[in-house]
C-alpha cells in the first residue's frame, strides 16, 4: 500500500466521485476524513466499508460553503490522524439556467462551494503540509474548467476559477514538496449527471436510456462515461512519487471533450 502513513480529507465524499476517491485512497492505505451530506445509515455503511480496508476513517458533516466549518474539519483531520497530507477538493453542485434567469442565490452558492471552499481548505491545510515538506492538493475541476457550455454560468465560472487557483497554489508551493493539480473530468455517471439526464429525458418526452448515448456523444468523441474508479486511479497516481513533478496542471480525463 503506497499511501500508508498518509491521511486525506476528501470533501463531498458521501457520493459519486468523492466516494470513489475516498475508497481508492483507502485501498492504498491512507486514513480518510469523509465529508458531505446524506442519510446517516448510508454514511455509517461507507465508514464501515472504508474501515474494512484497514485504515482509520472519520466523518464530519462540515458545510463546505462555511469558512468556519472548513477550518474546523481541517483541524479535526489533523488531530484525528496526526496530519492532513492529501487534500481533495471535490464537493460541488450544478445548476442549469440561462444567465438572465440564473438565480442570484444559486450563483452565490455555486461560487462558494465549487470555488471558494478550495481556497479556504488550502489556507487551513497548507501550514501543516509545509511543516512536513510533503503534500498533495488535488482539485476536482471539470472539462468545464477549460471550456464552456451554455446555461452553466455559475459552474463554468467556478471551475475556470478553480483551475486558476490550482496554478497559483502550484507556484507558491513548488519548493515545499507540495504539488497542486486539477483533474478535469468529462461525463461521470453520478447523481449530479443523473439529474441532468432525467431533465433532458423529461424535456424531450423520452426515456433516460434513450437520451444517454447522445448526451455523452454531444461532448465526447469517445462516448463513454468515465467511472469514479478511473478518477480515483488518477488521484492515486498524482499522490505517487512518479508524479512529484506534475504540478499546476489541469489534467483532462474526458473522452476527448476539450481536444476539439
Ligand atoms: P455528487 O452529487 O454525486 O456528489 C456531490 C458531493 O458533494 C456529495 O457528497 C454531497 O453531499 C456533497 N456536498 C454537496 N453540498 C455540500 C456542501 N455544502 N458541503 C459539503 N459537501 C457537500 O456529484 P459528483 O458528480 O460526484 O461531483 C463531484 C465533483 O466532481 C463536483 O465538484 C463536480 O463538479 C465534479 N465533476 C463531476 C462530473 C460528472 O460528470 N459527474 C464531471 C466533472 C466534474
Amino acid at each position: 500500500m503506497s499511501l500508508a502513513e498518509k491521511s486525506a480529507l476528501v470533501t463531498g465524499s458521501t457520493s459519486g466521485i468523492g466516494l470513489g476517491i475516498a475508497l481508492g485512497l483507502a485501498r492504498e492505505g491512507a486514513n480518510i476524513m469523509l465529508n458531505g451530506f446524506g442519510d446517516q445509515a448510508a454514511i455509517e455503511k461507507i465508514k464501515a466499508d472504508i474501515a474494512a480496508l484497514g485504515v482509520k476513517v472519520e466523518y464530519d458533516a462540515a458545510d463546505m460553503t462555511k469558512p468556519d466549518q472548513i477550518a474546523e474539519i481541517v483541524a479535526k483531520t489533523e488531530s484525528a490522524f496526526g496530519s492532513l497530507d492529501i487534500l481533495i477538493n471535490n464537493a460541488g453542485v450544478q445548476h442549469v439556467a440561462p444567465i438572465e434567469s440564473f438565480p442570484a442565490a444559486k450563483w452565490e452558492f455555486i461560487i462558494a462551494l465549487n470555488l471558494s471552499s478550495s481556497f479556504y481548505t488550502m489556507q487551513a491545510a497548507i501550514p501543516g503540509m509545509k511543516a512536513r515538506k510533503w503534500g498533495r492538493i488535488i482539485n476536482i475541476a471539470s472539462a468545464h474548467g477549460l471550456v464552456a457550455s451554455p446555461q452553466k454560468a455559475g459552474y463554468v465560472a467556478a471551475k475556470h476559477g478553480l483551475v486558476g487557483l490550482t496554478k497559483v497554489a502550484a507556484l507558491e508551493l513548488a519548493s515545499f514538496g507540495i504539488t497542486a493539480n486539477a483533474i478535469c473530468p468529462g461525463w461521470v455517471l453520478t447523481p449530479l449527471v443523473e439529474t441532468q439526464l432525467a431533465a433532458r429525458a423529461a424535456q424531450e418526452g423520452r426515456t433516460v436510456a434513450d437520451v444517454t448515448h447522445e448526451f455523452v456523444a454531444e461532448k465526447q468523441p469517445l462516448a463513454e462515461f468515465t467511472t469514479t474508479d478511473h478518477i480515483a486511479g488518477m488521484v492515486v497516481f498524482l499522490c505517487s512519487d512518479n508524479a512529484k513533478t506534475i504540478t499546476g496542471a489541469p489534467l483532462s480525463i474526458d473522452g476527448g471533450w476539450v481536444a476539439q
